[in-house]
C-alpha cells in the first residue's frame, strides 16, 4: 500500500517545528527516522497532511555528558548509542539494550527521541529511561520542560508531550561508582520485539542491592516498574532465597497483558524467569 498525499516541510529550527505543530494540530506529524511512522503511513493507519522533517536539527543530535547526567539528543540514533563509548561508560544498560532493538538497517535510521515520543510499550528505550530514572526534555511554546520517565509514559502509545511540544533530548543519570545495571528479554526470534523484557538497575552496598528500580517492556500499555518486588530487594543480597523470593512477589504483583500469541499466564511465568536471570547476573557481577 501506498501512502495518502501529504506536504512536506524540512524544519529548519526547533521554534519552526513548534509553530507548524501550533498551526496545524493533529494533521501534521513530526517525522525523526521515520522507521514507525513511514509504515503507519504505508498501512494508512495515519494519514497526517503535513509531515515535519526534523533531521535537519543540529541542536538534536549529540551524545554529551553533562556535570551528573548524560544528555543524548533526540535525533541520536539507536546505531549510534549502540557504539557510544560515553554510552558505555556512562549507561552501560543502553549500550546493552541496543543490539537488541530490530535490525541494523533499523537502528542505522531509527531515533532515541522517536522511541521515546512513540512510547511502545514493548520497545526498549521508554524501558531502558525508566529503570535509569531518567528524564525526557521537550520544548514547546511555553519553553523547555523536563518530565521524569516516571510521569511520562501515561498509556499505549500515549506520553505527557503535548501535541505542539516535540522531545528534544533524553537524559540518564551517570551511572555512579557501585552502581548495576542490567536488562535481559525473550523474543520469538533476535531482533523482533521482547515478548516479556526486563531494564534493572540497583546500587551495591557490600553484596545488598539498594535502590532497585525493575522496569518490564511488554507486559502492560506502558513500561511497567514492579515497585512492590523492588522495595522487597532493598537491602537484600541477590541470593538462591531472595531469587526464589523476588519471583513469588513479581508473580503476585504482575497482571499482564495478553499478546496475539502468549497468554497472561505465559508472560507471567516468563517475567518471573527474566526477573531470577538478572537477579543472578548481579550476584555474579559483584563476585566477579
Ligand atoms: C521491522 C521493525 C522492527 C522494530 N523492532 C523494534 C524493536 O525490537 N525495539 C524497538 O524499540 N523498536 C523497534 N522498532 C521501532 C524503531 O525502533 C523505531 O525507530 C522507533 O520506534 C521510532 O523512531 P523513529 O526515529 O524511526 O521515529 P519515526 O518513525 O520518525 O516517528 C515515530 C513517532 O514518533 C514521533 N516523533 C519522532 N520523533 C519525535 C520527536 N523528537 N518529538 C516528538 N515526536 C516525535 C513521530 O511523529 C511519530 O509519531 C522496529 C521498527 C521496525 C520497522
Amino acid at each position: 500500500m501506498k501512502a495518502a498525499a501529504f506536504d512536506y516541510v524540512k524544519a529548519d529550527s526547533v521554534a519552526q517545528v513548534i509553530e507548524l505543530l501550533q498551526q496545524h494540530g493533529d494533521d501534521a506529524r513530526v517525522l525523526a527516522g521515520g522507521q514507525t511512522l513511514l509504515a503507519t503511513l504505508n498501512m494508512r493507519l495515519s494519514e497526517p497532511a503535513l509531515l515535519i522533517d526534523i533531521n535537519g536539527l543540529a541542536a538534536l543530535r549529540g551524545i554529551e555528558r553533562q556535570g551528573e547526567v548524560l544528555r543524548i539528543g533526540a535525533l541520536v540514533t539507536h546505531a549510534e548509542i549502540e557504539r557510544s563509548e560515553l554510552v558505555a561508560r556512562h549507561a552501560p544498560l543502553l549500550a546493552q539494550a541496543a543490539p537488541h532493538i530490530a535490525h541494523r538497517a533499523i537502528r542505522n535510521r531509527g531515533t532515541w527521541g522517536g522511541s521515546l515520543a512513540y512510547a511502545d510499550p514493548a520497545a526498549e528505550w521508554p524501558a531502558c529511561l525508566l529503570a535509569l530514572g531518567g528524564t525526557v526534555v521537550v520544548q514547546g511554546p511555553g519553553g523547555v520542560r523536563r518530565i521524569a520517565a516516571d510521569d511520562f509514559f501515561l498509556g499505549l502509545y500515549t506520553t505527557a508531550l503535548a501535541p505542539d511540544e516535540i522531545v528534544i533530548a533524553g537524559e540518564v543519570p551517570v551511572a555512579r561508582e557501585g552502581q548495576w545495571q542490567g536488562m535481559t528479554q525473550l523474543a520469538r526470534r533476535h531482533g523482533d520485539y521482547a515478548v516479556v523484557g526486563l531494564a534493572a538497575t540497583a546500587q551495591r552496598r557490600g553484596a545488598a542491592l539498594a535502590s532497585v528500580r525493575l522496569a518490564f517492556m511488554g507486559v502492560a500499555a506502558t513500561p511497567w516498574r514492579a515497585r512492590r518486588t523492588e522495595e522487597l530487594l532493598e537491602g537484600r543480597e541477590p541470593d538462591d532465597a531472595t531469587l526464589a523470593m523476588a519471583a513469588a512477589s513479581l508473580r503476585a504483583e504482575i497482571e499482564p497483558l495478553p499478546d496475539l500469541t502468549h497468554s497472561s499466564e505465559t508472560k507471567r511465568h516468563l517475567a518471573g524467569v527474566l526477573l531470577q536471570r538478572l537477579l543472578a547476573c548481579a550476584r555474579r557481577d559483584s563476585e566477579g
